[in-house]
């Protein structure tokens, strides 16, 4: 840590990072209901990312915690305050939105101080602090320069110190990356986690990109539908995602027909437990596959090779397509003949073992043998 980011972080630690509670929290509008009981606790001094597809209620959550936005149901308490019907500019939080949202006629530094100026603190103090601010978003040479003297992640920068100038107990981030370039959202995205930890400062983050997600958070909180589907850190939601939904939203899945038996399903000719509950009304399921899972190897060797403790089994297939990722290549195969058949299934390999294959191979494809998730078909 410099020792700006040390003193400014001894400076705007609260004594303690804050919990921030909801609880059974509903809205519709209208006929549309944003969120449908969702039940959420974020630990002190943690980042947690809410993920979810479209218009599953994630802004909406958030901008209930800002005061922007107040539930039909529920309520949300900070540090076991209920701060429910508290108006916005008396909840403590520091927001920043994906639109930069800076004041195009004030500099970078009075962008920042100008909250300290609405709460009445000296000019002399204002823009000391608010240097400080520039300093640790890495700003601390461009602070006489206009919104549109800036790059975009520069004034994103900008509007991340003015959010922490107050001191808040919360920081809110709405999308803030998602109008940035990939190289530049990136960089922003270490920064921001940089920050967040160097402050210890409570942080909701709502995104709809799981990459950003599982890199940047201490916790991820994936929704659907209005609701919670599971909160884990990044390898568990991607190891034991604890519905069919989360298994397909976070990570690559293929599914692939299998029959179920109880605890066990016979999928490309092996017999695999089953992780989880398995759907009662049937046996027809699908078996959810990440890519890392699926072995491809010549069809002539398939069904005897494995390194992975394989006893035989395995489908025949076809490749379909390469595509290069650097270290690992996803090859797509297409199952031929048995349940499965025309089933496309994606495998990643090292790439220099990829490089034995080409569109139009014939294959076999073994699973590893481990506890599988499956899915009603
Ligand atoms: P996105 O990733 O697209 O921003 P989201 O998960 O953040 O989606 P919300 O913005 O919370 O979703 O919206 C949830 C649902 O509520 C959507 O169907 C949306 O259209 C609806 N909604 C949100 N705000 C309003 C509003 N002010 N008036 C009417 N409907 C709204």
């Amino acid at each position: 840590m410099t020792d700006t980011a040390a003193a400014l972080s001894r400076a705007s630690k609260t004594e303690s990072a804050a919990t921030v509670e909801f609880r059974g929290l509903r809205r519709a509008f209208g006929t549309t209901v944003a969120l449908d009981g969702l039940d959420l606790t974020v630990r002190p001094g943690e980042l947690l990312a809410l993920l979810g597809p479209s218009g599953c209620g994630k802004t909406t959550a958030l901008r209930m915690l800002a005061g922007f936005e107040h539930p039909d149901a529920g309520e949300i308490l900070v540090d076991g305050e209920d701060v429910t019907r508290i108006p916005a500019h008396r909840r403590d939080a520091g927001m920043v939105f994906q639109s930069y949202s800076l004041f195009p006629h004030l500099s970078a530094l009075d962008n920042v101080a100008f909250g300290l100026r609405m709460r009445k603190v000296g000019s002399a103090e204002r823009r000391a602090r608010a240097g400080e601010l520039l300093d640790l978003v890495g700003l601390g040479d461009k602070t006489g320069r206009y919104p549109h003297q800036l790059s975009g992640g520069q004034q994103q920068r900008v509007a991340l110190a003015r959010a922490l100038a107050l001191r808040p107990r919360v920081l809110l981030l709405d999308e803030p990356l998602s109008a940035l370039d990939a190289k530049v959202r990136a960089t922003l995205r270490e920064e921001i986690r940089r920050i967040q930890q160097e402050l210890g400062i409570t942080t909701l983050f709502v995104t709809h990109d799981q990459e950003e997600a599982l890199s940047m958070a201490d916790r991820v909180a994936v929704m659907h539908g209005g609701r919670l589907e599971q909160c884990a850190p990044p390898a568990e939601l991607y190891g034991r995602p604890a519905t069919a939904f989360v298994a397909e939203f976070v990570g690559t899945m293929s599914r692939i027909p299998g029959d179920l038996d109880g605890s066990t399903v016979e999928v490309l000719g092996r017999r695999l437990p089953v992780d989880g509950e398995a759907p009662a009304a049937t046996k027809d399921v699908d078996v959810l596959v990440r890519p890392e899972d699926v072995r491809v190897t010549a069809e002539s060797d398939g069904a005897t090779g494995g390194g992975d403790g394989a006893t035989g089994g395995g489908g025949s297939a076809r490749v379909v397509a390469t595509a290069f990722l650097g270290a690992t290549t996803r090859l797509t195969v297409r199952i031929e003949g048995g349940l499965a058949d025309a089933t496309e299934v994606k495998a990643d390999l090292a790439t220099h073992e990829a490089a034995a294959f080409a569109a139009g191979d014939a294959v076999t494809v073994t699973l590893r043998e481990r506890p599988v998730l499956v899915a009603a078909r």
